[in-house]
């Protein structure tokens, strides 16, 4: 089967021969085959941030009527303590059905291994990635967040999750109450990789607050050791940190090779809590990030819980929101945009198979759109998609 006369991300012309679940030919200006009109294709979205064990919390929780940030907080986390074992699956795997449908083939997920059923959850994220192995990339992080301190138990429960199996080790380093104990959270989590070979994705400095530093402490440990492409997701502090050291930590990042995943609805949803008018709006600086060279991925976060009651995990809208909030609206940042949601994530997740070429997997999601800025005009527009060469979705373009 060859797709024929699609359109890539910089426009170009290009017809893709499918053989079995591989991509076999790919051609250039050239329009063969079924004739998609000029459609533009891209090798699957990837969400670079997810908690596919917090999503649809309003499924079966009741939504919080408070607006304040630390209530909305609690009631998240008591709903997600008090989930059966089959709502943790049943949640979780509605939220693949919907990564899968919006045509993100490779996701990021965090999930929660403190509280109640922490370790609960990290086998039903192992299960469904081994039941939609052949559907969906599904990349597990052991995610230790802060509302627990970092003690002896703590490195325990850590060990306990990577028995378990986790693609990578993260944490919220910066909500531990003094430096000293972020510092040890951050040296364990290092050297806790090292050993068992594992990716580093921290949420770093998820707050507005100008002294929140983390980052620096993070991507010191990484030159330290020679590790590169730990990430750091959020970055929030970065849009209130003076220029100047702002400047000298994106040139840090950069020597490090640390990916920044920025998660614009649910940063922008949180970002201001504490503050009255005027509120920060936060955003780790995209395009300054981008200029530094640091590559910079897109995550969608947040399904339908308290915090984030929008959204139906379309990669779409955060790039729209993304291209709003953070001056990218233009179309060469629309261009920007759709690569952070597709190669730069790839790079952030360090996947060995993501691509259009000759012998990769046959991984194409085809947006009824002519380009990028077309397609964010029509936000979520319809998308056929295609996963290891099998049709997951057609919607409504005819093959
Ligand atoms: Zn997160």
């Amino acid at each position: 089967m060859i797709l024929g006369n699609l359109k890539t991300i910089d426009g170009r012309t290009i017809s893709i021969e499918i053989n079995e679940n591989i991509i076999s030919k790919v051609y250039y200006d050239k329009k063969l085959g079924k004739d998609l009109e000029g459609r533009l294709v891209i090798p699957g979205f990837v969400d670079s941030h997810a908690h596919i064990d917090s999503n649809f919390l309003l499924d079966v929780c009741e939504p919080v009527e408070s607006t304040k940030f630390i209530e909305v907080l609690e009631r998240l986390v008591e709903c997600k303590e008090n989930l059966s074992v089959d709502q943790i699956y049943s949640l979780s795997k509605k939220s693949i059905e919907y990564y899968l449908l919006n045509g993100s083939l490779f996701v990021r997920t965090h999930i929660r291994i403190n509280g109640k059923k922490g370790l609960e959850r990290l086998k039903i994220a192992n299960k469904l990635k081994k039941e939609y192995n052949n559907l969906i990339h599904l990349q597990i992080i052991g995610f230790f967040e802060s509302e627990n301190y970092f003690d002896e138990d703590s490195k325990e429960l850590i060990y306990k999750a990577i028995e378990v199996s986790v693609d990578g080790l993260g944490a919220e380093p910066h909500l531990q109450p003094s430096l000293e104990d972020r510092k040890r959270l951050i040296k364990f989590l290092f050297d806790a990789a090292i050993e068992n070979k594992l990716k580093l994705d921290f949420h770093a400095d998820y707050s507005d607050d100008p002294n929140s530093r983390v980052s620096e402490i993070i991507v010191s440990e990484a030159l330290k050791r020679g590790i590169k492409g730990v990430s750091l997701s959020h970055l929030v502090s970065l849009h209130s940190y003076n220029q100047d050291y702002a400047e000298r930590l994106m040139k840090w990042m950069k020597n490090a090779d640390v990916n920044v995943i920025v998660a614009p609805i649910t940063e922008l949803e949180e970002s201001g809590s504490f503050e009255n008018y005027p509120k920060k709006r936060g955003l780790p600086r995209v395009n300054e990030l981008l200029e530094h060279g640091i590559n910079v991925a897109i995550g969608h976060n947040d399904i339908q819980n308290h915090f984030n009651p929008l959204g139906i995990g379309d990669m779409l809208h955060a790039i729209f929101t993304l291209a709003i909030s953070d001056y990218m609206f233009f179309p060469t940042q629309i261009e920007k945009l759709f690569y952070m949601a597709t190669y730069n994530g790839a790079k952030a997740l360090q996947l060995e198979k993501y691509g259009m070429a000759e012998n990769m997997p046959a991984n194409l999601v085809i947006l009824d759109a002519k380009s990028p800025i077309d397609a964010v005009r029509k936000s979520s527009p319809a998308r056929l998609v295609i996963s290891n060469g099998k049709l997951v979705h057609s919607g409504g373009i005819s093959l």
